[in-house]
């Protein structure tokens, strides 16, 4: 297996606007990709799963490298970095269980080099910013020759790295609604190693009023072909006094609902059985953080 060097040539090209970063693709052809960190797309071209004839860095375009809260939102351009949105996170807690997941993420180098658009577009079922950005409702921004346009995350990820975006438009922000008060969140996945993808991940953000469950999120990676939303839990934990025996009964609700497949990682039979498990131990860590006992 080759995992050392790049052996196909091709054209590169780093446009300073996104402008400029359109008409490149529009002029190279369908084997023409866009690149950030490299950290997904290397590989793979190493690899020769992927042949690009014309590599279009977005690293230098100022517009995807915004990280700001502005009317309601934390913004996250496309080409923000891991290191960048951990640095924020450090002073910013709004958002835990964002947080939790770059903290768990690759290690230095990945971190330093890979972003969180990248992550997106690489639509990994097991891709760990998923999770948290889809408890957090976020949105992506993308835009090609045709127009600008906003999409529920939710509404993005179409099966194994497929996704709503054309291969022409960019990814150009994330963009997270503001947590209302009393909300608590949490991730955390379990992997082979440290630095290694999910075998199965979990985030949360829950709304908790004294020991009721006001409302929840609930998102798991790599137990279906898309980071999933799971749909049952929130409505059956909704207006309830939150105990240890509901937390169980909600645990087996999820295990039933997601359908895992057994790969290099895991099997589907290990990924059921924990994932109501981990479900308790984030919810609990989320629940916490709102403020309520552990
Ligand atoms: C050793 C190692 C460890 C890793 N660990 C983890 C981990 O723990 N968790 C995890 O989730 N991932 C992990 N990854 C995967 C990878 O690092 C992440 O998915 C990373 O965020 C990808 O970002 P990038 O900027 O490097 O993407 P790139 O490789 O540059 O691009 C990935 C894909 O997205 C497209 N693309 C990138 N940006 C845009 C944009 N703005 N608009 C349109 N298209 C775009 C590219 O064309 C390409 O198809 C790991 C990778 C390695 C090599």
């Amino acid at each position: 297996m080759n995992t050392r060097i790049l052996k196909a040539e091709f054209d590169y090209f780093a446009p300073a606007s996104i402008g400029e970063a359109l008409a490149l693709i529009a002029q190279n052809g369908p084997t023409a990709r866009f690149i950030a960190g490299g950290t997904d797309l290397l590989v793979q071209m190493k690899l020769e799963t992927v042949a690009p004839g014309c590599l279009i860095s977005l690293m230098k375009i100022s517009e995807l490298s915004v990280l700001k809260r502005e009317k309601g939102f934390l913004r996250i351009g496309a080409a923000v970095t891991w290191d960048r949105i951990l640095a924020f996170g450090s002073e910013d807690r709004s958002y835990p269980a964002l947080d939790d997941a770059v903290r768990c993420l690759g290690k230095v180098q990945v971190r330093r080099m890979g972003t969180i658009g990248g992550n997106l577009c690489t639509a990994s079922p097991a891709a760990d910013s998923a999770p948290a950005l889809l408890v957090y409702d976020s949105r992506v921004r993308l835009v090609s020759a045709r127009g600008r346009r906003t999409l529920l995350l939710d509404k993005y990820f179409l099966g194994v790295q497929q996704t709503a975006r054309a291969a022409d438009e960019i990814m150009t922000e994330i963009r997270i609604p503001a947590p209302r008060p009393d909300v608590g969140g949490a991730f955390q996945k379990l992997a082979r190693v440290g630095a290694d993808i999910s075998k199965i991940s979990c985030a949360v953000a829950v709304e908790r009023k004294g020991r009721v469950c006001v409302s929840c999120r609930v998102a798991m990676g790599a137990v279906a072909p898309v980071p999933l939303m799971i749909r049952g839990v929130p409505e059956f934990l909704q207006e309830k006094t939150v105990t240890a025996s509901l937390l169980v009964t909600a645990g087996r609700m999820i295990s039933d609902e997601i359908r895992p497949i057994t790969d290099v990682r895991s099997t589907a039979e290990y990924r059921k059985q924990v994932a109501g498990v981990l479900f308790r131990d984030v919810f609990q860590k989320a629940w916490t953080r709102a403020g309520g006992e552990p």
